[in-house]
């Protein structure tokens, strides 16, 4: 990762940005109890407001879809800005000078990001005249070739970039861009050639409009690069996880109608704007991955399972089912809203609308099915499902992929659909399903077997789940830590005893590992807690705690009849655990163990006594 900006700077804009003024440009806020405000949640559908920002934290928290963080996470999410450039706002807006180091080796006045952007910039300005000019009319005839004219070409942005080598570097230059900037930014190549020469361009910005790369075309034979695409390197500013082709264009209606369309090409999404379906983007240069169906969840402004719908145009080929189990594996959230949408002759959204207008791209959209019914298919169709042994090898096959649904209400009817596919009994289908869900990790989706493995696999989701905060069990859990992470000097420096053990629920016991792990100091508590959290779902939970309210006034009394009774509910736990182990030990056969194992009984039920004293002296 290049340009790291300086902690310093960083904590001085956390510092001077308030968050209160930062969220409420763009949504209203109004006070509530305990120095807290309230506002209607950004990023999900809400009619009573549970968005909710602690100035005095920094902190905002939404009890309603879980989203929370700082100020800086905040801007992120509600503008889809990467972490620099969210700290980039907000200095401007604070009036900091940022310190950009090069890789986080040393400091340097390093590569400006927007110097980078003002030379996307010039250089799309520059291609866009270029395929309007007399040496474009390959790029021209490119375009009308696949059924675009020239309003069109003027919409997307579509440039040309010449043959000569070296046309973008010298108008460049001539702008004032130095060789080292244009390098930077992916522009030209280090031996000071232009990087894309003879192809035609299409620009992929951010969803405020800043051009951040291009995707390009080969247009000759006698080009050097054989690869019919190539995009812009990773730059500062060019992350290819992370950018989708069209989103400057789809953005708005991607939230207005809570749809995206993911298709493969440039001409494609053109095809489907052009056609009708405004929802449209393409990964550039990669696959569609999580941190795609991430951008794409918050763009559709919910993260409600049931809500929004994402459509991906697959091939009917290997390739689009490889791409389509893919999508499977990744995000189990994003699952239940995935659809696909095969066009049965093989034809993509661009040749679909050349040979059958606009209206069949829109007709293709809406023939969409459930994504796990077209990898169930596909899975099936590799069984002879005529024969007893084959509907029972697709049986085996097939189950896995119902048992790693979540979402239990979904699972009876993808039962059902399984059943009727294979022309068998649903109890029987049930059963498998049940089986292969035993051998796997809890919580953990079986990894469905890809047929031709790609390389670049997307990352695996597994994450610890979400605790129910309205879960009396766990009370203590959440209560102990609230108490720990809002007010850390009401315990001693053991943290009163509790230990990671007296948490039975992992996320709780993520939280307390980051809070034990943290040098004990008052001063950057807060930030010194999320650093040392690695699990994103351990980060959000220790937000909400953040600012969730305390039952009463706290105090030290408070905090050591929290500590207390955690440690109690854990400790009377062990006690029936080992009384149980104890029953099942033949004290003549095993007696060491069995002497041990009732020397530590002793010790534990001494210690409950001790521990039922402090909760009751501390009430
Ligand atoms: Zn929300």
């Amino acid at each position: 990762m290049a340009g790291r900006i300086n902690d310093e700077d960083i904590a001085l804009v956390r510092e001077r940005a308030r968050i209160d003024e930062v969220v409420s440009s763009y949504l209203t806020l109004r006070r509530s109890g305990g120095g807290s405000m309230v506002g209607l949640c950004p990023f999900h559908d809400e009619k009573t407001p549970s968005f909710q920002v602690t100035p005095a934290r920094g902190l905002f928290y939404c009890f309603g879809c879980g989203e929370g963080g700082d100020v800086i996470s905040f801007l992120q999410k509600i503008n889809n800005l990467t972490f620099t450039e969210a700290v980039q706002q907000l200095a401007d807006r604070v009036g900091v000078q940022l310190r950009i180091s090069d890789d986080g080796q040393h400091t340097s006045s390093g590569p400006s990001r927007i110097r980078i952007l003002e030379a996307n910039q010039a250089a799309h300005e520059f291609f866009v005249s270029q395929l309007a000019g007399a040496e474009g009319l390959s790029g021209r005839q490119f375009l009308a070739g696949r059924g675009f004219d020239r309003t069109a070409a003027e919409h997307f942005g579509v440039g040309y970039a010449p043959t000569s080598g070296r046309a973008l570097k010298q108008h460049l230059n001539g702008r004032g861009f130095s060789d080292a900037e244009l390098v930077r930014a992916g522009l030209i190549r280090e031996a000071g050639y232009d990087f894309f020469q003879g192809r035609v361009l299409w620009p992929i910005k951010d969803s405020g409009r800043a051009v951040l790369g291009f995707g390009a075309r080969k247009l000759f034979d006698d080009d050097r690069i054989p690869a019919k695409y190539i995009n812009t390197p990773e730059t500062v500013v060019y992350k290819k996880s992370q950018v989708l082709y069209g989103l400057d264009l789809a953005r708005q209606n991607i939230g207005r109608k809570s749809q995206a369309v993911v298709v493969e090409g440039y001409t494609d999404v053109m095809a489907a704007h052009v056609a009708g379906v405004d929802t449209a983007v393409a990964s550039c240069g990669t696959a569609f991955g999580d941190e795609h169906a991430r951008l794409l969840q918050r763009l559709m402004g919910n993260h409600d399972v049931f809500n929004g719908e994402v459509i991906f145009t697959f091939d009917g080929d290997q390739a689009g089912q490889n791409a389509a189990i893919k999508v499977f594996n990744g995000d189990q959230n994003f699952i239940t809203q995935t659809y696909v949408a095969v066009e049965p002759t093989g034809l993509d959204p661009c040749d679909l609308r050349m040979q059958h207008g606009d209206a069949a791209v829109r007709e293709l959209v809406a023939r969409r099915i459930p994504l796990y019914q077209f990898v169930m298919a596909n899975v099936l169709a590799q069984h002879d499902l005529d024969r007893g042994d084959g509907r029972l090898a697709a049986l085996r096959q097939a189950a896995p992929l119902v048992g790693s649904i979540r979402d239990t209400s979904l699972v009876n009817q993808y039962l059902r659909e399984l059943a009727s596919m294979l022309g068998m009994d649903i109890e029987e289908v049930r059963r498998e399903v049940s089986r292969s869900s035993r051998r796997r990790i809890p919580g953990r989706p079986d990894p469905v077997r890809t047929l031709d493995p790609a390389p670049d696999d997307v990352l695996s989701a597994t994450t610890l789940p979400w605790p129910d905060p309205a879960d009396r069990q766990l009370d203590a859990e959440r209560s102990t830590l609230k108490l720990m992470l809002q007010h850390p000097t009401l315990f001693d420096q053991e943290w009163d005893g509790v230990v990671a053990e007296d948490f039975s629920h992992p996320a709780y016991r993520a939280v307390f590992a980051a809070i034990s792990q943290v040098p004990w100091r008052p001063d950057r508590w807060t930030d010194g807690v999320r650093d040392a959290t690695p699990d994103e779902t351990a980060r959000q939970l220790q937000i909400a705690l953040l600012v969730e309210s305390l039952p009463g006034e706290p105090d030290e009394t408070y905090a050591t009849a929290y500590a207390s009774r955690l440690r109690l509910i854990a400790v009377t736990a062990n006690i029936r655990d080992l009384k149980g182990r104890l029953q099942r030990t033949n004290p003549v056969e095993h007696r060491p163990e069995y002497d041990a194992m009732f020397g530590r009984l002793l010790d534990l039920e001494m210690r409950r006594k001790q521990l039922q004293l402090a909760v009751a002296g501390n009430e």
